[in-house]
């Protein structure tokens, strides 16, 4: 990824950006397990505290393992999942126990997955809160809406608005990166910022409403909208 200096307000970055608790770590937005090695360059990087770190890391794996296992088709650990994503079911047969419970097959002889909707947003409004911190200077306490859908099973209207990014009526944060960012692709509206390819991709829109969209894997389709 390419690394922006901000110049600009960064003291909404001195508290945990989850929690605004003291920041005694520090976070990858997103997290390694949502990613492939070798990472790329410049990951952002968000302070945070130890308790909201360690909080999440069994929900991003639970969410990482999901998204896998419904584009393979199994909750088995197969050498068709990504390498991580292999070696958590292999280690946690526990996880491995609850997604396959989640499997089922229809009259179609489709594989589907009935995901745990509260893990999955728990993860996606962390990894909102994240980008918000970093490419905005945005740390919003109010609770947000979350939505998440499969992206090849949305119609092309909605598929067509969740990529199209939000018109800003509002300027970002001058000096924030969103700021950097809209000068240099020379139009005040935010754009897609692929993390690795087929992995992950985000757009930070900072508002009105801020807003982030996130793709996880090309099939999670993930939006987070504050003070609608
Ligand atoms: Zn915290």
């Amino acid at each position: 990824m390419k690394q922006i200096q901000p110049t600009g307000d960064e003291r909404v970055l001195a508290g945990c950006v989850y929690c605004g608790a003291f920041p005694d770590t520090r976070d990858h937005v997103p997290s390694g397990v949502l990613l492939d090695k070798p990472f790329p360059d410049n990951l952002p990087v968000v302070p945070c505290c130890s308790s909201c770190n360690n909080s999440f890391s069994l929900d991003e794996e639970y969410c990482a393992a999901l998204v896998d296992c419904v584009l393979v088709g199994s909750a088995q650990p197969t050498p068709r999942h990504r390498e991580k994503v292999q070696r958590i079911l292999e280690w946690q047969p526990a996880l491995t126990a609850v997604l396959e419970a989640a499997r089922s097959v229809d009259a179609d002889g489709q594989t589907l997955f009935e995901p745990d909707l509260e893990r999955v947003e728990n993860v996606v409004l962390k990894l909102a809160k994240g980008h918000a911190a970093f490419e905005l200077h945005t740390v919003d306490p109010e609770e947000p809406s979350i939505s998440v859908a499969p992206l090849p099973l949305l119609d092309d209207a909605s598929r067509e608005a969740f990529e199209t990014p939000p018109e800003v009526c509002f300027f970002p944060e001058v000096g924030s990166r969103a700021m950097h960012r809209m000068f240099e692709h020379g139009v005040a509206s935010p754009s897609w910022i692929v993390v690795q390819p087929d992995r992950y991709r985000f757009l930070a829109s900072p508002g009105l409403p801020v807003l982030v969209r996130i793709v996880i894997g090309e099939y999670l389709a993930c939006e987070v909208v504050w003070g609608e």
